[in-house]
């Protein structure tokens, strides 16, 4: 029997936006894979989120809700103590198996961030990381080498095309092509909800109905981020 690729997508998702399910999306298609989407209960690099664990979690069951392929995975949010994605994948790792393919998928941004990440090296020994660009972090060999000579010098024997990653369970790296960058996040989503400026196009009817219900993001409250980070120490 052939293996099949699972590839897993983590992040704060405060709130979901369009950019996200587009690069699920993407994975999905691109790597014929289910995809699992990871809301983080405490994302160790934000030090409290605007929304709660359990809303974020509801809008992204929200946002895919009736999509084939794509499903919302809540271990994260029943585990104490901050979301290490290491952790997360030794969980699933251990429940999978060794032989599964397993692939992490990340934003440039992120990638451009990982020697921060806990115990990042050992991502590698547990699955692939698959990376799509982002506008404002694109990354090539050249533009690594500058930002992030570290994370260039673990991934360089790992490089593979993406349909290869289903071949090994664990230890590959993947630059998924994207037909269109997606401009969207979540810190300018929050920054226009708060104020009043047009943001309802970049989220699905549903997240946008939840948002309005519940007033999230609109409070003095909000926390508003410049830079994209993801899973510092
Ligand atoms: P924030 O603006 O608060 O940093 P975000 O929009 O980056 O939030 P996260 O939930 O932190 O949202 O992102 C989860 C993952 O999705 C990260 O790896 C991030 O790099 C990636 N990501 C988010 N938006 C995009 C986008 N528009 N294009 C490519 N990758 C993205």
């Amino acid at each position: 029997m052939n293996p099949r690729l699972r590839v897993f997508y983590g992040g704060s998702f405060d709130p979901v936006h369009n950019g996200h399910l587009a690069i699920a999306r993407a994975a999905r298609d691109a790597l014929a894979a289910d995809v699992a989407l990871l809301p983080a209960r405490d994302p160790p690099h934000k030090p409290g989120t605007a929304a709660s664990a359990e809303q974020r979690a509801q809008m992204l069951a929200l946002a895919i809700d009736g999509e084939t392929g794509l499903r919302v995975d809540r271990r994260e949010l029943g585990r104490s103590g901050p979301s290490y994605t290491v952790d997360t994948l030794a969980e699933l790792r251990a429940e999978l198996g060794a032989d599964a393919p397993i692939a992490w998928l990340i934003g440039s941004d992120s990638l451009r961030q990982l020697a921060t990440w806990h115990r990042w090296r050992e991502l590698f020994e547990l699955g692939h990381l698959v990376a799509v660009q982002r506008p404002g972090a694109e990354v090539d060999v050249v533009r690594l080498r500058e930002a992030a000579p570290a994370v260039l010098a673990e991934i360089n024997d790992r490089w593979l095309p993406p349909g290869a990653l289903v071949e090994s369970p664990l230890g590959g790296f993947a630059l998924l092509p994207l037909a269109h960058l997606q401009p969207e996040s979540s810190t300018e989503l929050r920054w226009r909800i708060q104020n009043k400026e047009p943001w309802q196009e970049w989220v699905p009817p549903k997240v946008a109905a939840y948002i309005g219900r519940l007033n999230l993001y609109a409070g003095a409250a909000v926390i508003l981020r410049t830079s994209h980070q993801s899973d510092c120490p």
